[in-house]
């Protein structure tokens, strides 16, 4: 049996990972996308002591470090069931084999959200994809729609106008949501126009992508003809797995934790996106801090355990 089952190979799943071998507990991370939302992040300029690195180099970073305590056991598998069991939990993979662990951590982060248009579904890897830092790359020289007014999209919107040869941000209202770090940046990019105060209501297109129209004229027409749109409207946290075991969700749906990262359920603890902690605010930063404090949650909870045995 393992000490610490942690689920999710984001920054907090991670974070956890380091923290609870350092703590020498047996611990097993297991995952479906190693490296998480962070892979997402075409720059990162606020993990501090690093002015700047790549999202993907950053999760690579986190990886090599828990990889290098033998307390730690990765495995890359989509975790289908948690129950409790005398003395812990039990996960079951979708090959059916399992693991069982004393303690839990769910690090299991968030899904990008659907703006649910018409032709969103049908174009849907045809010209419509929901992350424009992963995607831009494709679109060097085209004409792009980015879609919202957070710091995925206000980033994503940078990072595509260093390609594509025209950028339009869509967003609802006139004002961002976005760190002004980036809004600034994407404001002095001559290659972009802000389709501000106006919703997306259809995509277009044949076999691809080739255009979408809003509620309202941009410029005297509804329609803006582009190659690709990315649909960057926030993300919702993915609770399945702690719901299933009994854990309480806040008001917003996110996993309900106290100061310590700990859920409603004795045993398990919860790390990252997934959380209300952090007043839901999503980063490397807080991910990270959740998952060590979580770990230290963790050590507590077995040291009393078997202080009481
Ligand atoms: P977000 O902050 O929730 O922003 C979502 C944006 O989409 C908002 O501007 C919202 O409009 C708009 N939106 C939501 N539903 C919509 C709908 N149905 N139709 C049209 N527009 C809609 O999401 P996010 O940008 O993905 O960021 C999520 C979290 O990750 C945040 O905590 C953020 O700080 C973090 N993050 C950080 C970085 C970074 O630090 N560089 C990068 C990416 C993400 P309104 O503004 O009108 O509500």
């Amino acid at each position: 049996m393992f000490d610490v089952l942690i689920i999710g190979m984001g920054a907090a799943g991670y974070t956890s990972a380091i923290y609870a071998a350092r703590y020498k507990l047996k611990t097993l991370i297991v995952g479906l996308e190693d490296g998480g939302m962070g892979l997402t992040a075409a720059e990162v300029g606020n993990w501090p002591g690093t002015i700047e690195i790549k999202g993907p180099d950053l999760m690579e970073n986190f990886k090599k470090h828990a990889q290098s305590f033998e307390e730690v056991t990765q495995k890359v598998a989509r975790v289908e069931k948690v129950e409790k069991i005398a003395g812990g939990f039990r996960l079951t993979f979708q090959s059916g084999e399992t693991a069982e662990g004393k303690t839990l951590i769910l690090a299991t982060g968030s899904q990008k959200r659907h703006l649910g248009v018409k032709g969103e579904t049908e174009f849907s890897g045809k010209g419509v994809t929901y992350c424009a830092t992963c995607d831009a790359f494709f679109y060097r020289g085209k004409t792009v729609a980015v879609i919202g007014g957070g710091d995925s999209a206000v980033e994503g919107a940078a990072i595509a106008a260093q390609v594509a040869a025209k950028v339009y941000l869509v967003h609802r209202r006139s004002a961002f949501r976005a760190e002004p770090y980036w809004e600034e940046r994407l404001k002095s990019m001559k290659n972009v126009m802000f389709v501000l105060e106006r919703n997306l209501v259809e995509i277009l297109g044949d076999a691809k992508v080739t255009g979408i129209r809003i509620d309202k004229p941009f410029e005297g027409s509804d329609q803006l003809a582009v190659d690709g749109v990315f649909i960057e409207i926030g993300s919702d946290p993915s609770v399945d797995l702690g719901v299933q075991i009994g854990c309480a969700l806040d008001e917003r749906g996110f996993l309900k934790v106290d100061d310590g990262m700990a859920t409603s359920v004795a045993g398990v603890f919860g790390a990252g996106d997934a959380t209300s902690a952090s007043n839901h605010f999503a980063q490397f930063v807080t991910a990270a801090g959740e998952g060590a404090v979580a770990a230290n949650g963790v050590f507590s909870f077995i040291q009393s355990a078997g202080a009481n045995a």
